[in-house]
């Protein structure tokens, strides 16, 4: 009936997940909240970690990558869980680190790192730094050397696979402001330079070919053109290339018909294809990383609001407003992205309405979504978005200075909050 096994009704007809009553949390809490579900989210780390124990050998990293969702105790849960950690930030990597997360279990990633968070990167002992570009790679040279450090580096590489789209396409990446391109010699330079560094020491290779990727088939595309790259590497610059770090972006379901891959048939197929052609390559199986951020976090997230003005536009639409909006989710004024959403206190009635649900904000735009069934809403129903736990609280913001709704884990049928809500004075904390 749900999109997510962890959401289901309870005998008073309220919406529930991780068995914890929505209705429930919504007064406890005040809305709008954000709700993770502790258990679902280990039980997706471990399906991750689990699959390259079974298919690779155990000879690989799942690194979850925190800009999904980053906050102090996602980090603890994933040291727990023996993850790596993607970051792209100062600040992530300060979050990171701030609850003692093994520094070389993380991968420090982004197409302009400034020197200043190349430095904290360096000074902690970040495992691997994933470099961009040429500039970096000289400025990452002088810095190391200014620490007496040495940096452990992963080049972005465009394979030239663009999955962004269902029908994904083999050429046409190269406008990317992420990495060095494959086809126009432009990352071999960079692996020649790499090499001539002193302080640099280059390991592997990295590429992310898109989110919410719903077929393995292009994932074992990009594995099968970096293993080639590893080869002419190998073969003509006589430098084996110890590491391939495959990205992340795999599928999940927002909406019912989405039909994501079982992720385990990810690492089954994708590892077929990598033993299959370090054996025709003639190179050794390189250890694998692999990045995975909303499907680690997404489906264990929903977001609670209650409903305020309800408009009815006859012949138009009806537009359901709620207490938050493009402030707490700015998915679907970003990129049109859809959820689909139950009212908690009415979730075993039927979906008989067709409505537009609106936030807040002083922006026409500023809707969580558009022809969302839904049962019929009155002032005071508690709504859930569902879905939300991926690049909704981490892509929240304070416009129209409405502050951030808090995050509330639930675990073992309990609540606590894991992220205070802001308050009126931490919206002026910073002025003068
Ligand atoms: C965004 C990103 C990811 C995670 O993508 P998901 O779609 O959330 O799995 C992994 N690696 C890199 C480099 C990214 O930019």
């Amino acid at each position: 009936m749900f999109l997510s096994k962890n959401l289901g009704v309870n005998e008073d007809g309220h919406l529930t997940i991780g068995g914890v009553d929505c209705v429930k949390l919504a007064k406890e809490y005040a809305t709008p909240v954000y709700v993770m579900d502790e258990a679902l989210i280990r039980e997706n780390c471990r399906n991750f970690k689990s699959s390259i124990e079974k298919f690779y050998d155990k000879n690989g990293l799942v690194c979850y990558a925190s800009k999904a969702f980053c906050c102090k105790e996602i980090c603890r849960i994933m040291k727990e869980e023996d993850m790596g950690l993607d970051v792209v930030s100062g600040g992530e990597l300060f979050t990171a680190l701030s609850v003692g997360f093994p520094a070389a279990k993380i991968c420090f990633h982004g197409n302009n790192k400034t020197d200043d968070e190349i430095t904290l990167a360096l000074s902690h002992g970040v495992g691997r730094i994933v470099v961009d570009n040429f500039s970096e790679l000289e400025r990452l040279e002088n810095l190391s050397s200014k620490l007496r450090k040495k940096a452990n580096i992963m080049l972005r590489v465009k394979p030239g696979i663009d999955a962004h789209t269902h029908d994904f396409i083999k050429t046409g990446q190269i406008d990317s402001k992420f990495g060095l391109a494959l086809e126009t010699g432009e990352a071999f330079e960079a692996v020649k330079y790499a090499i001539s560094l002193e302080n640099v020491i280059l390991k592997g290779l990295h590429c992310h070919i898109g989110s919410q990727i719903f077929d393995i088939e292009p994932f074992e595309l990009a594995a099968k053109v970096m293993l080639e790259f590893m080869a002419k590497i190998s073969n003509e610059l006589s430098y084996s290339i110890s590491e391939l770090n495959l990205g992340g972006g795999f599928g999940i379901k927002y909406l019912s018909e989405h039909d994501p891959a079982p992720y385990e048939a990810y690492m089954e197929r994708v590892s077929k294809v990598i033993k299959q052609s370090c054996k025709e390559l003639d190179i050794p199986q390189p250890f694998v990383m692999i990045e995975p951020g909303r499907s680690i976090v997404g489906a264990a997230g929903i977001t609670l609001y209650t409903v305020g003005a309800v408009k009815e536009i006859p012949g138009v639409r009806t537009y359901v407003s709620v207490d938050g909006g493009m402030c707490d989710n700015p998915r679907y004024a970003l990129y049109r992205s859809q959820y689909e959403a139950v009212l908690a206190n009415k979730a075993s009635d039927p979906k008989d309405t067709v409505v537009t649900i609106a936030g807040k904000c002083c922006e026409s735009g500023d809707l969580i979504g558009e022809n969302i069934p839904l049962q019929k809403a009155e002032p005071g129903d508690i709504i859930a978005v569902l879905a939300t736990g991926a690049y909704n609280y981490s892509m929240s913001s304070n416009y129209n200075r409405i502050a951030k709704p808090p995050v509330v884990m639930v675990s073992k049928g309990n609540s606590k909050v894991i992220v205070k809500r802001e308050t009126l004075d931490d919206l002026i904390r910073n002025d003068l």
